[in-house]
Order: structure tokens, then sequence, then C-alpha cells
């Protein structure tokens, strides 16, 4: 089973991610845990490109691009083999932080950021997206409090700069995928203090693997 985890800045996924794999792991299943941009040699590469001042210069187009080219070797290297083997994946980030992020960005066409979504993921597609929904203010504090002094100084990543208004048309792009695919998303709302959002993330998964 693909389990993708998906929201804004700050909404929990990692911590999220971490207390699943634990509980699967306990459980005795077999957990792969992963992330977007990246995941594979070739993706972190990339990876690294996105989120340095060397993508300064890149237009939307070509951002969408090469998150998916990174998709692309990320499947093909790690998720499928992963899924083949038996694995339970549990990927930080797929293809719906691409659609929220570049998607809505306003400046590409739907067909475009469509048709590479497919090219990229290669008929591997999460069972299950666990959208982590917070207010984007919310979520853009949890940041902030959680980078060092330096870094708040310096530079955080290129896409965390953005303003407040940004952050929530992402959100609602993340709603309105789940409200798409109700049987492939579930919204958790990731306002909760830790452990609550991992029962609420529990009784969808238990209730996945189940089925
Ligand atoms: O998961 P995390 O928040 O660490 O994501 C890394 C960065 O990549 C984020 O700042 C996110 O905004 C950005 N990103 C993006 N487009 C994607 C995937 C991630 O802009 N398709």
């Amino acid at each position: 089973i693909f389990i993708s985890f998906e929201g804004g800045e700050g909404v929990g996924k990692s911590t999220q991610i971490r207390l699943l794999a634990e509980r699967l792991g306990k459980l005795g299943h077999q957990v792969r845990v992963t992330r977007e941009p990246g995941g594979s040699a070739g993706a972190e590469a990339v990876r690294h490109v996105l989120l340095s001042g060397a993508a300064e210069p890149f237009g939307v187009g070509m951002e969408v691009l090469l998150f998916s080219a990174a998709r692309n070797d990320h499947v093909e290297e790690i998720i499928r083999p992963a899924l083949a083997a038996g694995e339970i994946v549990l990927c930080d980030r797929f293809m719906d932080s691409s659609r929220a992020y570049q998607g809505a960005s306003g400046v590409l066409a739907p067909e475009f950021v469509a048709t590479v979504e497919r090219v990229a993921v290669n008929g591997v597609r999460p069972d299950l997206t666990l959208i982590f929904d917070l207010d984007a203010l919310e979520g853009l504090k949890r940041v902030r409090g959680r980078l060092p002094e330096t870094a708040l100084a310096g530079a955080p990543d290129r896409f965390e700069k953005d303003d407040i208004a940004i952050h929530e048309a992402r959100r609602q792009a993340f709603l309105g995928i789940a409200e798409a695919e109700p049987e492939r998303c579930r919204v958790i709302d990731a306002a909760a203090a830790p452990e609550r959002v991992a029962e609420a993330v529990w009784r969808v998964v238990s209730q996945a693997l189940a089925a």
C-alpha cells in the first residue's frame, strides 16, 4: 500500500510519518519512509538544486518539470520496487504537492500539470493520501519556530519565503483535491496536539489496511 502525506508548511507531516512508521513497524509491517522532492539519489540531487538559490531564475513550468523529473526517478528507483516487495510506502509529499504548489500558481494550464503528472508517476499513484489541514498563518508560525535564529536571519528555502495569501491558496488547493478525489484522500485536522493527530491518522490507515 502506498500512502502519501500532503499539506502546507508546518502542518506536522514528518512527525506523523515517524509516529505511523513506528506503530506499523511494531505490528510487524515492512515500512519504507521516503520523501519528495528527493527520495532517490537522482531526485535528491534535483532537490538540492530546487531548494537552493540556483533555482531563483526558474519559472513555474521549469519548476514543475524538475519536481516531476525527480518524482519519476523516485517512483522507478524506490517506490515501485518497495511496493513490489510488499512494503508499506509512506511518502512525505507526492504529486498533490505539484498540483497545489505549481498547479495552483495559476500560471500553468491545468492540462500541462496533469500531463506532466501522468508521465512522472507512470501508473504509480497513492492508494491513500492524507491531507493535513492547518490555518496558513499557524503553519508559518510553526515553521518559523523550528528554524534556528541564524536561519531566520539568513535564507529559509525559497519556497518558504512566500506570503500568507499564497499559503492560503495552497491550502484551498489541497482541500479541493480532497473534495475531487474522496476515495483516495482524507483530510486530517492538523491543529490538534500531535498525539491526537496521530490517532486520527491511525483510524484512517488501519481502516485502509483492513480493506
Ligand atoms: O516537505 P517540505 O515542506 O520540507 O518541502 C520542501 C519544500 O519544497 C517546501 O518548501 C515546499 O514548499 C516545496 N515544494 C514545492 N513544490 C512541490 C513540492 C515541494 O514547491 N511540488
